[in-house]
């Protein structure tokens, strides 16, 4: 169908159909590549909503008063245990925060083909930005030594294996592939789940857990806060994450079979089995109220919760959330200017709104 616009004494011919032909090779991988970021019309609408939620979840770390946390630092109020939460937070974070945006940028953004889907990954990159930004203030905040921190990601062994863990699913596609291969596909998949629902939708949650516990009771206001924050977006992420894969399997049945399911499900017991490990280096004692059991379990359920997110079958049925009101610590939106103006401020500029926090 052509459509003729004549100015003057000039003619421009549209042709609609060419329009509708590109929009139908509109794909997840392999679809049609413009280098004009033509976003409309969409066709993966979910991915336009999630931008928008995320926009307005907009935070920056220097909107979050640190004087508290720092008194308290300083101050000898604070167990070791206590103390010990706080350098394993900034340190495993400080890492993992990097590998994510790392491999969001130049592994996933790069490989799908739709200009929505490269617009939703773009921000979710920016995010992991705003997120490694805000440890780099937590940590100059307490004077921290960066490179205790950094000497964290070799040296303490439980974080140096949850990294390989990840970092080996993002190397595998750092080279040419042909993307209609099955294999590679399923290489990408893997991708995909291992660092939306193993790391940022299960291995997370264990330190989210305790430095959250510490700022029930009042411990760190400020790093508390942040962490509400990057809580927020990471459910967001997880659920990006999870449609992108469901999307790709969606155009890809033909990797969808017994065997890759099983290999997902195998990858999550290794993510499970590698935080666990990792609680335990957390919390060495139980002294302050937060036990090392009880995290493990809060990992099994989040493990089921996302397995059963992608259609995969739950390790542990029926394992109960051992932290019921940690839903309630993480609800942004009951509090109704809750920490900043500012805070409050990008959210009035969006037209859409809050995010859901059920997910958390
Ligand atoms: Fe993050
Ligand atoms: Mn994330």
């Amino acid at each position: 169908m052509e459509k003729t616009f004549t100015i003057g004494d000039r003619s421009f011919v549209l042709d609609q159909s060419k329009a509708e032909e590109a929009f139908a090779a509109k794909q997840v991988i392999n679809g049609r590549q413009t280098m004009t970021f033509n976003l409309l019309p969409l066709k993966y609408q979910w991915a336009y909503d999630l931008y928008g939620t995320m926009k307005a979840n907009h935070w920056e770390p220097e909107d979050i008063p640190m004087q508290k946390d720092i008194e308290q630092w300083q101050s000898d109020e604070l167990s070791d245990a206590e103390r010990w939460i706080i350098r394993m937070g900034i340190g495993y974070f400080s890492a993992a925060e990097g590998i994510v945006g790392d491999n969001i940028l130049h592994v996933v953004r790069e490989l799908v083909t739709a200009s929505e889907l490269k617009l939703v990954l773009g921000r979710h990159a920016h995010e992991e930005n705003i997120h490694a930004d805000s440890l780099l203030y937590m940590i100059s905040s307490l004077g921290i030594n960066p490179h205790e921190c950094e000497a964290m990601f070799e040296q303490i062994e439980t974080i140096r294996r949850k990294n390989e863990f990840v970092t080996r699913t993002s190397h595998t596609l750092r080279r040419d592939l042909d993307m209609k291969d099955p294999d590679n596909i399923r290489l990408l998949a893997k991708n995909i789940f291992v660092f939306g629902q193993c790391m940022e939708g299960t291995q997370f949650y264990g330190l989210f857990g305790m430095i959250l516990s510490l700022y029930r009771q009042n411990k760190f206001p400020g790093i508390g806060q942040m962490f509400r924050y990057t809580l927020r977006d990471e459910s967001n992420h997880i659920e990006l994450l999870r449609n992108l894969l469901m999307d790709l399997i969606g155009e890809n049945k033909e990797i969808w079979t017994e065997d890759f399911k099983r290999e997902l499900t195998n990858l999550m017991i290794e993510a499970v089995n590698l935080e666990k490990d990792f609680i335990n280096d957390c919390l060495p004692v139980s002294s302050v109220g937060l036990n090392a059991e009880e995290f493990c379990q809060y990992i099994d359920f989040n493990a089921d919760r996302r397995l059963e997110g992608v259609g995969l079958k739950a390790l542990n049925p029926g394992v109960k959330n051992p932290f019921p009101w940690l839903s309630e610590t993480m609800d942004l939106k009951k509090e109704a200017n809750f920490f900043e103006q500012r805070v409050t401020e990008y959210q009035k500029s969006s037209a859409l709104g809050m995010v859901d926090d059920d997910e958390l």
